[in-house]
């Protein structure tokens, strides 16, 4: 198993045109959820992934099993409820293809996840654990989401931690950013996006954000930065990855579509390898987030979340198509 990732699985209901959502005659139905759309980027793109999380035992999150399963993500972690219904999330799109939402999750099933419902059979199965911060919200699943982590350290995984912040569903700025804050020291990949980055290290500053940063624990710190590409920092290695070109119609779900490249990058370059070894060779981490960033870009000329996620052969065409400066002796690992 490449990748095992943690966290909310929810219905996105995705315009049918931008605007603000008063303005919106109807809706798709759309699988979404950051954790689950990085659990099928992987599966897409050739890789293994399974989704540890809980979902409500109702119609749609039927549904979202279907999905993970037709995606060939591994659901033996999946937890269906009677608790709670699955979650709700409107996407309304303004003039860039830029997302906001409206969250209905009153709890929804996702919140509910306990510590003793985490498979750690398939915990231990894979090279790398993924995790967000929507299920460190609520008190119940933020303990299973921080024992999850903790055990994947414990059991010698890789630990990648995609803030993804969800601001107006905290109870408060303060209570969130502390929260965040408190669980960098368990991962050893960060990602935000530069909003996030200022708001976790109080500076728009992309070096000293990315110090301030790393000095919880991460190994590395990648910053998204959207059309111009990928900001990262080792404690050897700093850098920017331009991106592609592409004409935006939906940014959902580039950040997830972005780790998700990246994750099974990784651990294809890990067989074998360290983690330290592959992020040491400025080149090679270079290479990943080229990849990454090819996969974040092609997501946003697409419509919603899962639906949007490129395949292997889809990514291989576009870097080639795109710029064609791939290094042809080794392109890809797989
Ligand atoms: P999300 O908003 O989904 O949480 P994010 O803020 O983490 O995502 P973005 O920066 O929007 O992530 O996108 C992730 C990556 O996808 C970027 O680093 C970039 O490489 C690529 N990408 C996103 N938008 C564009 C774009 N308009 N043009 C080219 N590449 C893009």
């Amino acid at each position: 198993m490449d990748v095992v990732s943690l966290g909310e699985m929810l219905i996105d209901f995705v315009p049918d045109r931008r605007g603000s959502l008063d303005e919106v005659e109807s809706f798709r139905k759309s699988p979404g959820g950051a954790p689950a759309n990085v659990a099928v980027a992987v599966t897409r793109l050739g890789g293994k992934a399974a989704f540890l999380g809980k979902i409500g035992l109702d119609p749609f999150g039927r549904y979202l099993v279907e999905v993970l399963e037709r995606e060939g993500v591994d659901t033996r972690g999946v937890v269906l409820t009677e608790e709670a219904k699955t979650g709700l999330a409107f996407v309304a799109l303004d003039e860039s293809g830029d997302r906001s939402f409206l969250f209905y999750r009153d709890p929804s099933a996702d919140m509910l996840l306990r510590e003793c419902e985490i498979n750690e059979e398939v915990l231990r199965e894979g090279l790398v654990f993924h995790f967000g911060s929507v299920t460190q919200i609520h008190p119940e699943s933020r303990l299973a989401t921080l024992m999850a982590a903790k055990r994947a350290r414990e059991f010698g995984k890789i630990v990648s931690f995609d803030v993804n912040l969800r601001l107006h569903l905290w109870p408060g700025k303060e209570e969130a950013l502390e929260q965040i804050q408190r669980s960098l020291p368990l991962c050893d990949i960060l990602k935000v996006s530069e909003e996030e980055m200022e708001l976790l290290a109080g500076t728009d500053d992309l070096m000293k954000g990315a110090e301030a940063l790393r000095a919880y624990g991460p190994r590395l710190v990648l910053i998204t930065l959207g059309e111009r590409g990928t900001y990262y920092q080792t404690a050897d290695l700093t850098g920017r990855v331009p991106s592609f070109r592409v004409k935006p119609v939906d940014t959902t779900g580039a950040g997830d579509a972005f780790a998700g490249g990246f994750l099974l990058q990784m651990c294809d370059r890990m067989r074998g390898r360290s983690f330290d070894q592959v992020i040491g060779f400025e080149e090679e981490l270079r290479e990943v987030i080229r990849y990454a960033n090819a996969v974040g870009a092609f997501t946003v000329t697409r419509h919603g979340a899962i639906p949007a996620l490129p395949t292997k052969a889809e990514v291989f065409e576009f870097m080639y198509a795109g710029r064609g400066k791939i290094n042809k002796n080794n392109p890809f690992p797989r």
